[in-house]
């Protein structure tokens, strides 16, 4: 029996794609505020992983339990509801609107009972898109064009459209991939404020950024997981070393 304090507990999770195992009876357990790290070769499952806890893809076999409550049959949007944002490797951000619309669109409506007065509620998104902002630090560019932010803007802005749901758990796959050397320093800083008020589950390849957010990692390969915990043992596992030089 998994321990009901875990924010995620994911137990004995297969899939298969036409009979090919991408996931294969894997258990893994997330705490409240902890910053997990995800790392493995291409094709180890990482991705799929994510999908399934978002309810993209459905598991063959197995559980996965968010606050104790059964999410492998839930809808997407249940899911999203439920507390689990996540951001998908490309970024999808309205680049027509100004940074300020495209937080105000992603606020939440309808899922309060005072959901049918949510003109009523304009002053409260508008004082959350600017908390937001300033926690993703486009506090200045609220009323910029969304198509003329850098690569590593853009990013952190869809970044602030899941925080505009207040996620209790937020997964990112790959946060950082081609963002310079000071928009990767940046996006630490900003995990690191994130995860004061929520877990997250980050995939990510720079071990230098791993190092330097991960609470705990997780190394998967083929499918399931070959080691996990701190970074430096993780680092220095045999069987982790061996991999990558295998690949
Ligand atoms: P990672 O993110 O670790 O690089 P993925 O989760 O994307 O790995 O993929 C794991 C394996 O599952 C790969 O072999 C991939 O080809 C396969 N796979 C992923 N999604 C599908 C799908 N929808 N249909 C068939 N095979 C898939
Ligand atoms: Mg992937």
């Amino acid at each position: 029996m998994s321990n009901t304090n875990y924010l995620l507990a994911v137990e004995d999770i297969t899939v298969s794609f036409d009979g090919f195992k991408a996931i294969e009876a894997l258990n893994l357990y997330v705490d409240q505020g902890e910053l997990r790290v995800i790392i493995g070769p291409n094709g180890a499952g990482k991705t799929t992983l994510l999908d399934l806890i978002c309810g993209k893809t459905r598991a063959s076999a197995g559980s996965i339990k968010f606050k104790n409550q059964e999410m492998t049959r839930m809808a997407e949007h249940e899911i999203v509801r439920a507390g689990i944002g996540r951001k998908f490797q490309t970024p999808s951000i309205y680049e027509n609107l100004s940074v300020f619309k495209n937080l105000e669109v992603s606020f939440p409506r309808g899922r309060s009972v005072f959901g049918a007065l949510a003109f009523k509620c304009t002053e409260d998104v508008r004082a959350r898109a600017q908390a937001v902002a300033e926690e993703i630090g486009l506090a200045a560019a609220l009323e910029l064009e969304a198509g003329l932010l850098s690569h590593g803007q853009k990013q952190w802005l869809e970044i602030g459209m899941l925080l505009m749901q207040d996620p209790e758990l937020l997964m990112l796959d790959e946060p950082i991939a081609g963002m310079s050397a000071r928009e990767r320093e940046l996006t630490a800083e900003l995990l690191d404020r994130i995860c004061r008020n929520r877990a997250m589950i980050v995939i990510e390849h720079d071990m230098e950024f791993v190092a330097r957010i991960a609470h705990k990692v997780t190394v998967m390969h083929q499918g399931k997981i070959l080691a996990e915990g701190a970074m430096e043992a993780v680092k220095n596992d045999p069987r982790v070393i061996d991999v990558y030089l295998g690949h």
